[in-house]
């Protein structure tokens, strides 16, 4: 463990989806990670890690466990967040192929074209270009970024796609940075958290 030596209780939004390896990667930083399920659980963390899945599902959930509303309020006041493919999908100010009941918190100013990156809809693999260098990244079903707000960074990209941006304390990836044991992008987001620990 290479142990950030960070005193941050990061949150794993764990309604569905693949939250499980992500609190691996946040463990492997030497942060602990606290799975979210409530309101409650919410309230103890000082970031959110908002993994992929199934949006429109996580949607429906954040609804019917009252986290909507809750993180809603936590993003508007500056909650440093991290939401990858579903995550990124629920972050974004507009969501094309949606469904109609699907709602996004609007966070950051990008739209995302559900299942539309790639030639492979499917799935694929490909390197990233990222600020921690070359990063291997893991797409299934994933969102295409289609319009970048004036104030969104874009970070990473694959060829001339952008794939990672970041607007403020939110971070949102179109991959699966969580699946090939590389915890590399979860230090990055631990470091700039705790770089911001205003929250
Ligand atoms: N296609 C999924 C969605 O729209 C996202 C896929 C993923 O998170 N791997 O929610």
């Amino acid at each position: 463990m290479r142990g950030l030596r960070v005193n941050l209780r990061i949150g794993v939004l764990a309604l569905q989806g693949a939250f499980a390896a992500h609190c691996e990667c946040l463990a492997s930083v030497g942060v602990e990670p606290v799975e979210v399920r409530s309101p409650a659980q919410l309230e103890s963390v000082q970031a959110l890690l908002m993994p992929g899945g199934e949006s429109s599902t996580m949607s429906q959930l954040l609804e019917s466990s009252g986290l909507f509303p809750a993180i809603a309020n936590r993003l508007s006041a500056g909650m440093p967040t991290f939401g990858t493919c579903a995550g990124m999908i629920l972050l974004a100010s507009e969501i094309l192929d949606g469904r109609s009941d699907q709602h996004s918190f609007s966070a950051i100013d990008i739209s995302v074209r559900r299942n539309a990156f790639g030639r492979q809809v499917d799935s694929f693999e490909s390197s990233i270009s990222t600020p921690i260098g070359e990063f291997h990244g893991v797409f299934i079903r994933a969102p295409r970024i289609e319009r970048v707000g004036a104030n969104v960074e874009v970070i990473g990209t694959l060829g001339e796609e952008p794939v990672l941006v970041r607007q403020g304390n939110v971070l949102a990836a179109s991959f699966h940075p969580e699946l090939t044991g590389d915890a590399r992008l979860h230090e990055y987001f631990v470091t700039t958290v705790s770089n911001m620990r205003k929250v």
